[in-house]
Order: C-alpha cells, then sequence, then structure tokens
C-alpha cells in the first residue's frame, strides 16, 4: 500500500463506503484470484472458483441474517429500480391489490411501477410531513396481494424500527439503504431487495431474498430474465451474473462476520448515529433534523442549518475531508450518511467539526 495513502471521511448516500479490508483484499487478489492466475473479472462465471466464490457469498448471506431453508437468495442486476416493477410483475395480477406504504421518495416509485400491473392503495403515508416519520399505524388486509415498505428512508432518513405483522399477506421490503445493518427475522418476509451500493458492495448487483411459496405462485407469463422463477432454478446463473460485484459482497460480507456479525454492526451503527444526532441535538435552532426522533435513522442523518451557512457547512466540511454531505437532489439540506462502512472514527470527527462549526456560525 502507497505511504501516503489518503483516504476522506466518505459520507456519501450510495455508491458509498466500503471496508477499507474489503478493498485491500481486493487489491490483494486482482490479479491472481484463488491461485486461478486471473482477476476475478477474467474467469468463466461456469468456472470451479467462481461457482465456490457465488457459494460462498450466499453462504454468508444465509448465515448472517439467517435466512430460513425455505428462501432463495438471488444476485440481480439492474438496481432496486428494477425490483420495484419485478416485484408486482411476478407477484401481482390486474384482479388483485397491493398495498403500499409511501414513506419516501423511493416508496412513490415503487408505487408508481406496480400501478402498471394491477391495482394499488397507499395504506399509509407521511409526505402530509413531509415525510419526517414512519407513520404510527399501517393497516394491513387481508385481501391484499402484498404490502410493500421501505424499511430505511435514504432520502429523508428515517428507518422503520418495527415491522407490521401482516400474517397471511407477504410483506415485501425494499432494504437497500440498512440490510446487514442489524438483525432481521427473515421470516416476517415474503421478499427482500436490496440495490448493493449502500451496505453491500459496488453498484450492479442487487440481492433479493424471496420465500419459494411465492416463486411457485408468481405470474408464469414474463419474460424470462423478469421472472424469480427462472434465476432460482439457475442459482442466479441463467445469465452472465455480475461477478466482480458479487466477488466484492462477498469481501464485504466476510468483514461483517469477522467484526461480529449484524449484533455488532447494530451496536456500532447506534454509537455512530447517536454521535451525529448528538451534535444536531446539543444545536437546537442551529442544526434542525429532518426526522421525528422515533422514526431516525441509524444510516442517513438528515439535518439543515440556518439557510445563509448551509452551503458554506457542505463546502468547509469538504475541505477538511468530509466528503458526501449535501442532501439528496430532492429535498436539499444535508445528509450523513453512516452505513456499515463508515468507521466511527469518521464519525466522530464529523460530530466534532459539526460542534465546531456551530459554536463559529451559531
Ligand atoms: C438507492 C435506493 C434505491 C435505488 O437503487 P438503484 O439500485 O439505484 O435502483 C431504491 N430504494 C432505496 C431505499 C434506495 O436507497
Amino acid at each position: 500500500m502507497p505511504t501516503q495513502l489518503k483516504r476522506v471521511h466518505n459520507f456519501y448516500a450510495g455508491p458509498a463506503a466500503l471496508p477499507l479490508p474489503a478493498l485491500e483484499r481486493a487489491q490483494a487478489e486482482l490479479l491472481d484470484f484463488a491461485g486461478t492466475g486471473m482477476s476475478v473479472m477474467e474467469i468463466s462465471h461456469r468456472a470451479k472458483p467462481f461457482i465456490a466464490l457465488q457459494d460462498e457469498a450466499e453462504s454468508l448471506v444465509r448465515e448472517l441474517l439467517g435466512v430460513p431453508a425455505n428462501y432463495k437468495v438471488l444476485f440481480l442486476q439492474g438496481g432496486a429500480s428494477l425490483q420495484f416493477a419485478m416485484a408486482p410483475m411476478n407477484l401481482l395480477t390486474p384482479e388483485k391489490r397491493a398495498d403500499y406504504v409511501l414513506t419516501d421518495d423511493w416508496s412513490k416509485k415503487a408505487l408508481k411501477e406496480a400501478k402498471r400491473f394491477g391495482q394499488t392503495k397507499v395504506v399509509a403515508s407521511s409526505e402530509e410531513t413531509r415525510f419526517d416519520r414512519i407513520p404510527a399505524e399501517i393497516p394491513v388486509a387481508s385481501d391484499a396481494a402484498y404490502l410493500h415498505v421501505t424499511s430505511n428512508n435514504t432520502i429523508v432518513g428515517t428507518q422503520f424500527q418495527r415491522f407490521p405483522s401482516t400474517g397471511a399477506v407477504p410483506l415485501i421490503a425494499d432494504m437497500s439503504s440498512d440490510i446487514m445493518g442489524r438483525p432481521l427475522d427473515v421470516s416476517q418476509f415474503g421478499l427482500i431487495y436490496a440495490g448493493a451500493q449502500k451496505n453491500l458492495g459496488p453498484s450492479g448487483v442487487t440481492l433479493v431474498i424471496i420465500r419459494e411459496d411465492l416463486i411457485e405462485a408468481g405470474n408464469a407469463d414474463l419474460a424470462t430474465m423478469l421472472s424469480y422463477k427462472t434465476h432460482a432454478e439457475a442459482g442466479s446463473m441463467y445469465n452472465t451474473p455480475p461477478t466482480f460485484g458479487i466477488y466484492m459482497l462477498r469481501n464485504v460480507l466476510d468483514w461483517i462476520k469477522g467484526e461480529g456479525g449484524l449484533t455488532a454492526m447494530e451496536a456500532r451503527n447506534a454509537r455512530k448515529a447517536s454521535a451525529i444526532y448528538g451534535a444536531i441535538d446539543r444545536h437546537v435552532g442551529f442544526y434542525e433534523g429532518h426526522a421525528q426522533r422515533d422514526s431516525r435513522s441509524v444510516m442517513n442523518v438528515t439535518f439543515r442549518l440556518p439557510e445563509a451557512v448551509e452551503k458554506r457547512f457542505v463546502a468547509e466540511a469538504e475541505a477538511e475531508g468530509f466528503v458526501g454531505l449535501a442532501g439528496h437532489r430532492s429535498v436539499g439540506g444535508c445528509r450523513a450518511s453512516i452505513y456499515n462502512a463508515v468507521s466511527e472514527d469518521s464519525v466522530k470527527a464529523l460530530a466534532a467539526f459539526m460542534d465546531e462549526f456551530a459554536r463559529k456560525n451559531g
């Protein structure tokens, strides 16, 4: 490694920070993957060393999340955005109705796709209060084809603290920005999907966890590539999978396991979040958090400053090595994304910078 290596404090929302050991491992293995004399990008996905790698990635997903045996773990492409459409294409029919909880722009986009394939209903929404909370009441209708939620709302910085019990109605969750950030009871869900580029690896691979009976009951008359059944039957190898993305995902999950798994991630993420929210709460009237306290996300912390200094905050922070603090282009303000890979040191340094900036400008 070069001695002058300079890594910034990375708070981008996605693609986002990756664990340094996962990157260093990729660096060390780049020219010779698993003793093959090739990089992982140069080897056939049908070759044994790659199949072993993909099996390892799947095993790590199963182990870390405790995925029950009657669920398939798939590595797909097209991002979470394709899952917005694939979920209703496979699980909704024109005579049925899918229920959606609206908690930020991502869930609205998911709903928009579902409308093409059947009836939909918004059963709960916090749009009236600018998506500053997870709705307190989420009605579950027993005749719904499924209920769709977004577990962590990347743009506005809210997160489900618990999930509704849906009984026989399959619960579908977009977990793009908090999967593997805390332990999860997968058996509560029919389908979980997540683009990798927030908490799992690079963009280009999408993790899908789906209960087998839903695959079986799914619409049969779909384009081959858009059917969960295709990918489940082919072990995510119907066509060429995103091999490098799966490789990096393996490195990231192996790092999570080495750090103590999801309970360790949860504890560290809680400490990190309270450091940044602490800075916000110490300077009430200067920093204004967007999320209501009981809905605060431990992954994306959203806040505003007085308008006169907000741009300067982002610019001065960047000059000090804190990158990616501007809020999503649709809402503005500031956002610190503090996924698993963002170190406690980076977070503490940002909290100290926020204290200092408030002291000077407040
Ligand atoms: C980033 C994000 C998406 C979009 O993911 P793509 O992989 O770019 O399609 C969807 N949902 C949530 C919650 C996200 O954070």
